[in-house]
């Protein structure tokens, strides 16, 4: 009893602390001040789904924001930033033009149909630009990335059928170091991240290659649901509002390191910037490296290819930063969900 007591006190004065840190670094940050060469803060969003939507349930918790949370961020944001298009700055810069003095670009990685419904009307509704990174050939289809194919597998088998957990097949997944004991009780969602996390060490296309193997030897039902990824026809209207331009993500969200086959990655590159083209009429300038991989070759074609590209490392640009190596923060729910906790999360500081 005495220990627990003992817990639940250090858990409240570590909250008590991380807290007074976080108003520290709001009202201080970064971006409360000037700098001497001009800054560009460029946000990384996923998904943006209401708190009960069906589809944040299987979803890692680093991939979600809610709408009402991303309205606040924009209006937070708007106080200290000029908000710009990712390739508008890239350009200024390139044109040796004048850079606003704080500058912001919204990201949004992997093409999600969430965009259109739910960030969308927002981006309307306060006249805010974003940039929008598809994964070209998963646009208008019913395919999902590995890592909710993965999740929605384990999910299933937890909930329907756990006598499946002793299948062979399923050996592999066991084997993994990540903390979920396979059971009935469906992994929470730190659970799935971890699971996701240790099948990384697999290449994308073996880990599609064994989900598929899973889901026909054992009969699953993985079902005709709803697609997850935005169409071209909702790409094209949020592009012709003027306010959402599009960069790519590649042709199917392939990692593109050093141990990806040369051949793959100039097709990633190259093919995914002509489909985008093609369907949307606009000349493709910005790339984003899934899970922000890149090989020297792959940097090499990048460059050749777009005006610049992002990757997942965190920080803020300058001027100076190389245009094809862009540092971005990451936003998601757990750790921006009010005004404080925002503004310390772009700060860097926490
Ligand atoms: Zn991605």
């Amino acid at each position: 009893m005495k220990v627990k007591t003992n817990n639940v006190k250090q858990k409240s004065v570590k909250q008590i602390f991380k807290r007074s840190i976080q108003h520290v670094a709001a009202a201080l940050g970064r971006h409360t001040r000037t700098g001497k060469e001009p800054q560009l803060l460029t946000l990384m969003y996923h998904r943006i789904l209401p708190q009960n939507d069906e589809r944040a349930k299987i979803e890692e918790p680093g991939m979600v924001v809610t709408p009402e949370t991303f309205r606040q961020h924009i209006t937070v944001l708007k106080d200290y930033f000029n908000i710009i298009k990712l390739s508008d700055w890239i350009q200024l810069k390139r044109d040796g033009k004048e850079l606003p003095a704080k500058a912001c670009a919204i990201t949004f990685d992997d093409g999600w149909a969430d965009n259109y419904e739910f960030a969308f009307p927002i981006l309307q509704e306060l006249n805010t630009p974003a940039t929008i990174f598809l994964v070209s050939d998963m646009i208008g289809t019913n395919e999902i990335f590995w890592p909710e194919r993965l999740a929605r597998l384990i999910n299933t088998i937890s909930s329907n059928y756990p006598q499946y957990w002793s299948h062979p097949d399923l050996a592999w997944l066991q084997k993994n170091p990540a903390n979920y004991l396979i059971s009935e009780t469906p992994p929470n969602s730190e659970e799935i991240s971890a699971l996701i996390a240790s099948a990384k060490d697999y290449s994308d296309q073996e880990m599609h290659d064994r989900l598929t193997h899973i889901e026909n030897a054992l009969q699953l039902d993985t079902g005709n649901r709803s697609p997850s990824l935005l169409n071209w026809q909702q790409v094209i209207e949020m592009v012709n509002t003027g306010l959402v331009e599009i960069g790519s993500h590649t042709c199917r969200h392939v990692r593109l390191n050093e141990q990806t086959p040369a051949e793959l990655i100039k097709k990633e590159i190259i093919k995914s910037k002509e489909a985008i083209e093609k369907h949307t009429g606009q000349t493709i300038k910005t790339f984003c490296f899934p899970n922000g991989d890149y090989s020297p070759l792959s940097l090499e074609l990048v460059k050749q290819n777009y005006i610049g590209a992002v990757t997942t490392q965190s920080g803020w640009n300058t001027a100076g930063t190389d245009s094809h190596m862009l540092q971005r923060i990451g936003i998601h729910q757990d750790i921006a969900q009010d005004k404080t906790s925002f503004l310390a999360r772009i700060s860097g500081w926490v």
